[in-house]
């Protein structure tokens, strides 16, 4: 399928993401909660749907409720438990208890790396199905053989986080879900694992020609368990809108099932409305009204969320909004201002952070010795290259930066020694240099490249191109 043309279309994108909660038992029972186990082994009375059980609320599950709407500042207000009824097999009471017109948060924002400002509608408590697998024809109920259900996953309570129609592109769309995970994993609420369906994410696709007042009819793409697949998803669907539409034809409100294997959405049924559901308050649980002192206190014992330590770490450093982004993602950031707070130079410390400190382990990074590591560096006693290959050492053995350097041989390279080399060099590369004399920084690389090797990496590239300059007078 072609890709659209922005300049006349506009892809609108609203997302609802489904996040288990890191609870040891179930929302309303005492079976475990935990992911996994032989089929139909978590389960209990309550889980069967059996006649006469009740059901309990779990406590623990509305303080992360409380504590994801809080960080995503939700208001937090009076709900109430409804029945949604349907049918199917892997939820043996016929309707599943969620949270209707009043939801425990509502009305909250998340803000992106970017800056971006997304609107949450709400976020409110539900209980989880249990799992159908369908055996044969392919592994889908319709040609299937016989299906087999596991109830352990019936009732894991579920933080249902309904997005505003606020994303424009599949890159925002991939942005805001990572937010959200790093969000829920910062607040202890999940462990944010899309692989395990922790994280599960239906997406709401429609388009519209720019400046159109109203949006365009949506259809809901389910089954995207990667981020992968959500921005593939959402290309194809924008596409297959618009060549509906382009084609005079309309776009019908569906539910629509993503394939990965082929790269294209499916129709999966009509969407139902809310009315089909025949909601109804659940008479077996009261109303949940949270104590605003309890709500304060969890207020009181949030970490600083994601966005919080990108402001505060800007501050301090001023780098690109992409590398302070990564600095955070990576759980770098404290690292990094206890190290700028030791004196280590800003910029060093940010580019050391985003391009050489991948590897996990340099979140145990000593402050005081990757300090000290980017001070040899800025007082001219290693140079870049060298400073990465002590840097590396450090996060794998740890240790001192001054003796891992005198271990390697990296003594500061002699002035006098390094013009030798690059005097020799310009003479016996007369073209090369005659094209750098003319401008052609391209060059550069060439001769940098060359002095490392006769120095064996201990040059320092800057000093290498001032040379360089130098010579050219
Ligand atoms: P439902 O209950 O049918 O799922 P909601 O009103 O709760 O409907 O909306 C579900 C999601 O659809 C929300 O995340 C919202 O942002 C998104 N959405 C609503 N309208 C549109 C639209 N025109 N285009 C894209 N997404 C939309
Ligand atoms: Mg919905």
């Amino acid at each position: 399928m072609s890709s659209i043309d922005l300049d006349r279309w506009e892809v609108v994108i609203g997302l609802e993401v489904h996040a288990e909660l890191a609870t040891r038992t179930k929302l309303f029972s005492a079976a475990t909660a935990e992911f996994g186990g032989e089929p139909n082994t978590h389960i209990d009375p309550l889980t069967l749907g059996l006649p006469g059980s009740l059901p309990v609320l779990n406590s623990h599950a509305v303080e992360l409720a409380i504590r994801v709407g809080l960080a995503l500042n939700c208001t937090v207000q009076r709900s109430v438990f409804a029945r949604k009824n349907y049918f199917y097999p892997d939820q043996p009471k016929n309707y599943q208890i969620s949270q209707y017109d009043l939801p425990i948060n509502a009305d909250g924002f998340l803000e992106l790396p970017s800056g971006k400002i997304v609107g949450v509608e709400r976020a409110h408590l539900e209980e989880d199905t249990g799992k159908s697998t369908h055996i044969g024809g392919g592994g889908r109920i319709h040609d299937a053989q016989y299906s087999l259900v596991d109830l352990n996953r019936a009732g894991v309570p579920l933080l249902e986080i309904v997005g505003r129609p606020d994303l424009r592109n599949a890159e925002d769309a991939r942005a805001y879900v990572s937010e959200l995970r790093a969000v829920l994993v910062a607040v202890g609420a999940s462990d944010g694992k899309m692989e395990e369906g922790s994280l599960r994410v239906d997406c709401n696709v429609s388009v519209r020609e720019r400046g159109a007042a109203e949006f365009g009819t949506r259809c809901e793409i389910k089954n995207i368990n990667s981020l992968r697949s959500l921005g593939r998803a959402i290309d194809y669907e924008a596409a297959r809108q618009v060549d509906l539409i382009d084609s005079g034809e309309r776009v019908v409100q569906q539910t629509r099932h993503w394939n990965e294997d082929d790269g294209r959405t499916h129709t999966l049924r009509s969407k139902e409305g809310a009315d089909d559901y025949r909601y109804f308050p659940d008479p077996d649980l009261i109303e949940l009204d949270p104590d605003p002192e309890w709500v304060e206190r969890i207020r009181a014992e949030l970490p600083l969320l994601p966005a919080e330590r990108r402001h505060r770490l800007a501050e301090r450093v001023g780098g690109s909004t992409e590398a302070v982004a990564l600095i955070v993602d990576r759980g770098l950031d404290v690292l990094c201002l206890a190290a700028i707070d030791a004196g280590a130079d800003a910029g060093r410390v940010v580019t050391h952070a985003e391009h050489n400190l991948s590897d996990e382990r340099a979140r145990d990074l000593d402050p005081a010795a990757f300090a000290s590591l980017v001070r040899m560096e800025t007082d001219g006693a290693l140079t870049a290259t060298q400073a990465k290959t002590v840097l590396a050492e450090l996060v794998e053995r740890g240790g001192d930066p001054a003796s891992i350097a005198a271990a390697k041989g990296f003594e500061a390279m002699d002035t006098s020694e390094l013009e030798g080399i690059v005097d020799g060099l310009i003479s016996a590369h007369p073209d090369e240099w005659q094209r750098f004399c003319d401008g052609d920084v391209k060059v550069t690389g060439f001769f940098v490249g060359q002095v490392m090797k006769a120095t064996g990496g201990k040059a320092d590239g800057k000093a290498v191109t001032a040379l360089l300059n130098s010579r050219t007078a």
